[in-house]
């Protein structure tokens, strides 16, 4: 088996340790003897992001996101095809809210986004940025679990249809909406950074395997020994005083 991934606006969009979710994704697949081939892709390269199994984003501040959002418009096409063969989508933070309606930072800019999704974003004042470690109880493919992250943002994330997760401990879509990111059966969007894949396996695979999906139907990816990953896990849910359950 082999996958393809795009990693949009890597020289941009990558913030608190980002790629370390590419890195995850690379390694877990290796370990298992599938092929895995990351692209890149930033502003003005022409490249067809159609075609691929997964693609990723990070999160950017709103510098870069203002500086993306022009020609993330300008794949809108692409991006749209891919969801219609049934790429899997990755989406951290800044680049979750840019697949919403429209992010509007605190100056009351709005940056417009691909307009998939009914959510959209404004920012809070700055007594309310979310910031910090977080733990949710996530539901993802039928499966339920506890996650563990690291968020930073004041945007805050509203008329989420489908949310991924509910909070334990931190913030998630808003300040106290007791909510965390967006799924589908193709698309997870979350405000958990670089720490999201390699903190929760789990996720890893899910994700994985909804990349799989598109060429290979469901498929079973082998064991891993996540001890020191669930280690890491285990430890930051204790450290914010929730209870290990799973
Ligand atoms: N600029 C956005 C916000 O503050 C996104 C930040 C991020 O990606 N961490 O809400």
């Amino acid at each position: 088996m082999n996958l393809k991934i795009l990693w949009m606006y890597h020289d941009l969009m990558d913030l608190y340790g980002d790629k370390g979710n590419i890195q995850v994704l690379k390694t877990r697949c290796e370990r298992r003897g599938i092929d895995c081939q990351v692209d890149v892709c930033t502003i003005g390269d022409g490249l067809d992001v159609s075609g691929y199994d997964l693609i990723f984003m990070g999160g950017g501040a709103d510098f870069e996101q203002n500086l993306i959002y022009q020609d993330l418009l300008s794949r809108r096409e692409a991006l749209q095809k891919a969801l219609d063969d049934g790429a899997a989508f990755l989406l951290i933070c800044g680049g979750y809210q840019l697949f919403g309606q429209y992010y509007k930072d605190q100056d009351g800019k709005i940056v417009e986004g691909l307009g998939f999704f009914d959510y959209y974003t404004e920012s809070s004042d700055r007594d309310h940025r979310c910031i910090g470690n977080i733990a949710v109880q996530a539901a993802m493919d039928g499966e339920v679990f506890q996650a563990v992250g690291f968020e930073n943002h004041g945007g805050q994330t509203k008329n989420v249809a489908t949310p991924f997760a509910r909070v334990l401990k931190g913030h998630g879509n808003t300040y106290d909406g007791g909510y965390e990111g967006f799924v589908t059966d193709q698309v997870l969007a979350t405000y958990m950074h670089g720490s999201l894949l390699p903190k929760n396996p789990r996720v890893a695979d899910l994700v994985l395997k909804r990349a799989l999906r598109r060429r290979y139907g469901q498929v079973e990816l082998e064991p891993l020994d996540d001890t020191l990953e669930k280690k890491a896990r285990d430890t930051m849910l204790t450290r914010l005083g929730v209870r290990v359950e799973d």
